[in-house]
Formats: C-alpha cells, structure tokens, sequence
C-alpha cells in the first residue's frame, strides 16, 4: 500500500475540524505531500503540525470528508465498530427488533459517523447508496460489517448508487445486488403495509423521514377530507385513512407515483372509493381542486438542490403555501415540509409567514417538526437536519 497522502490547512483553517466538523473545503488547504487519488485515505495537519484527522480525499468542493478525529487505521474494523454502532442506536430506539415497524434508515452518513454513504433497511433487505468513492471503493468491507452486525437478519443487499456518486463515476457505476435477489418487498411502518420497489423507486424507494409526521396526521384525520399533495407512494394517505379520513386525495405529477399510492392503499384498505389517486401538478392543481379539503399536506421534493438558488427556493414555498392556505376549509389543519437542506428552518419558516400573511387568515403553529431519530444529526454538522416541518391551524 503506498503512503497515507499529508495534507496541511492554511492557518485559522483547521478551526472547524476542532471542533469536529467532518468536512474539508478544497479552499482550506495549504499543501499537499502528494497526490493523493480519489478515495484515498489522507491525514490532514494544522499549520501547526498537529495532526487533526484521516478521511477521504475526493477532487471536489468538499476535498476531504473525516473518518476519524485521532489517528487510527481506517480499514475493516473501523467499519465494522461505525455500523455496530449505528445498529445498536437504532436497537435503542425499538426499531431493529419492532413488531409494527421494520423500516428504518440503518446508517445517516455523518450522523452516524460514515460520511459519504446511506443505508435504508427493508425488512431485511439493506440498500446502500454511496455519496463519496472513498466510501464506494470500501464498499467491500462495509457489506463485511454489515453481514457481521445483521446476521441472520439480512436477506439482501442492493449497491443503488448511479445516481448518488459524482457523476464522473456514477455514469459508470450500474446498480447491483452484492447479496441476495431482486424481489419486491412489503414491510410494516407503525403497523401499515407498503410495497417498496427500491430499483426503480425514488431514493431508496421509499420516504422513511417522515414516518413520525405521518403517525401525526392520522391524529388530525378522524372524519376529514384530506389531499395528500406530492404523494408519491401514499404514505400520508395510508396513515389519514388509518385515521378515520372520510376522503383521502392523492395528488402527484407522476403517474406511477399515483400508481403506487393507488396499491398501497389497497394493501391496508377495503377498495370502498375512499381514495382518489390523481396525477396532477400540484400548482395547478392548487387553483382548482376537486373539493374544500379540511387537512392538506404539502411535501414537496427539494426546491434547492444548492445555496445559489435559495432565493427562487423560498419563492416557491412561498407560492405553494398560500395556494393552499387560500383554499383549505376553516379550522383546517396543514402540515407543510421543505426538505431542502439549503433552506434552513428560519427561511422556512418565513416564506409559510410571508404566504399566510398574504391571504390574511389567521395562522397558529401546533407542531415543528423535523427528521426522526433513525436520521440522527451529528450536532458538529448542521448540514445533517434537512427535514422541517409545521403542522398550522388556518381558521
Ligand atoms: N410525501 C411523499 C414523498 C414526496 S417526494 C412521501 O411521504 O413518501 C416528492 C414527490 O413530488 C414525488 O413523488 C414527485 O413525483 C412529486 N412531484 C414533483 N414535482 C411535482 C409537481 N410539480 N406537482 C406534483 N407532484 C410533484
């Protein structure tokens, strides 16, 4: 094996790796002994020659992401000991052995201390999706681990990461099974059923972060008309019905997504016209809905993908809360998301302020909500919470 690569920050810059920050900037870096490959392993110094931590390089904007803060050997063990971890925090918190729920985010990335890679686990079935190549080029040693720390649990492993490497790699990388077989799954959220095709599903086939939220809105949903906005698989729709919804409408622009909702409906319910699955642009949709619904709920995908369009990202939350807001019945409740990491919780919050001020109803917050705990957040990377949430009372 060639030597670890040393890399040296420019002086001030080692400030936030002391405080535990798992990224490097390319920006930060005074010099490198080396030439350090893709997915190498590199040690990174202060301008003071103390060492601060080993991570992966990557010729990118975010040039190294840390593994460990002390000096120790990243190999199979390290990645062992990380996902023992991540397994035991989700055995801490009733999921690796529930009997209503076994689907789960198994490992969040920095949250979890293993940057650059997720792992979404489906009764059984793992599905990883690589960020970084360092991550991707140990994927060996992680599917080691994991078959370590699952054992007999773990049917199926699939790499589903085309999408999620840098695209100079990921345009070569094709999707494959590293264990077991393709096959559709049904697992149990809070004792609802739902099919998950994680090969041509979004993601990882399925929105495990707002498990929590939907387990709420049943609460809201005894004998109301409910629209499911952005409905993809029909997650919020199956928990409204669970809870006594009178009518659930499933509204998203893709018709497959409509598809889905429309079984996965029919998985938990009797087929008695409760549900309506309509492929639609929410917009549009918005000026003319088919009813006066009482609970609506808005979880659009991520207006901004990065910083640079922020601005355009809060105007259209903005514009998408106060279509709903004009239109839900009074007393109405309205549960609305960004999942938008760029957009933080204040921005968030202000573009809902700035749409209910213009339709000059009067808005009561009764919830904030956020990511689940199996989406744990290191508190050294804010970057980590991405998911925000309000739950409003509209008279
Ligand atoms: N609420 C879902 C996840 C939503 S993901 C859940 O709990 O699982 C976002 C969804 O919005 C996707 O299914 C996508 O097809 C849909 N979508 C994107 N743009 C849209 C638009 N303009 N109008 C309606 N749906 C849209």
């Amino acid at each position: 094996m060639s030597e670890i690569v040393k890399i040296v920050l420019k002086s001030g810059k080692d400030q936030s790796m002391k405080r535990y920050h798992p990224w490097i900037f390319s920006g930060a870096i005074k010099k490198k002994y080396g030439e350090p490959a893709d997915g190498d392993i590199v040690h990174v110094y202060s301008n003071q020659d103390e060492f601060l931590g080993a991570g992966h390089f990557q010729d990118a904007s975010i040039a190294v992401r840390i593994l460990s803060f002390t000096d120790k050997e990243i190999g199979e063990s390290f990645y062992y000991e990380r996902l023992k971890d991540a397994a035991s925090a989700r055995a801490e918190l009733g999921l690796l052995n529930s009997s209503d729920t076994n689907v789960f985010r198994l490992v969040n990335a920095e949250g979890d201390g293993l940057p650059g890679m997720i792992i979404d686990y489906y009764n059984g079935a793992a599905i990883m999706q690589f960020h970084s190549i360092g991550m991707h080029r140990n994927r060996e040693l992680l599917v080691k681990g994991l078959k370590k720390v699952l054992g007999d649990k773990l049917t199926t492993i699939y790499d589903k990461s085309g999408s999620t490497l840098p695209a100079r790699y990921g345009s070569e990388h094709s999707n494959s099974y590293l264990m077991g077989q393709a096959g559709l799954m049904e697992v149990l959220e809070h004792g609802n059923k739902f099919s998950i095709d994680w090969e041509r599903g979004q993601k990882t086939g399925f929105f495990i972060d707002q498990r929590e939220s939907r387990k709420l809105l049943a609460e809201y949903s005894d004998g109301k008309k409910v629209l499911n906005m952005f409905g993809y698989t029909g997650g919020f729709s199956v928990y409204a019905r669970r809870g006594g919804a009178e009518l659930v409408h499933t509204v998203d622009s893709s018709f497959n997504a409509v598809e889905l909702a429309d079984q996965n409906m029919k998985l938990n319910f009797a087929d008695d016209g409760r549900h309506k699955g309509i492929s639609a642009d929410a917009f549009k949709y918005l000026d003319s809905p088919e009813e006066e619904y009482d609970v609506v709920i808005l979880d659009p995908p991520a207006f901004a993908k990065h910083h640079n369009k922020l601005h355009n990202a809060l105007q259209g939350y903005k514009k998408l809360n106060m279509k709903a807001l004009e239109k839900i019945r009074p007393e109405g409740i309205l549960f609305t998301f960004s999942c938008s990491q760029a957009v933080s919780r204040e921005n968030f919050r202000k573009s809902v302020f700035a749409a209910s001020a213009n339709t000059g109803r009067r808005v009561r917050i009764l919830h904030q909500l956020s990511q689940p705990a199996d989406h744990p957040v290191s508190i050294y990377h804010p970057e980590g919470e991405y998911l925000k949430g309000l739950v409003l009372l509209v008279d």
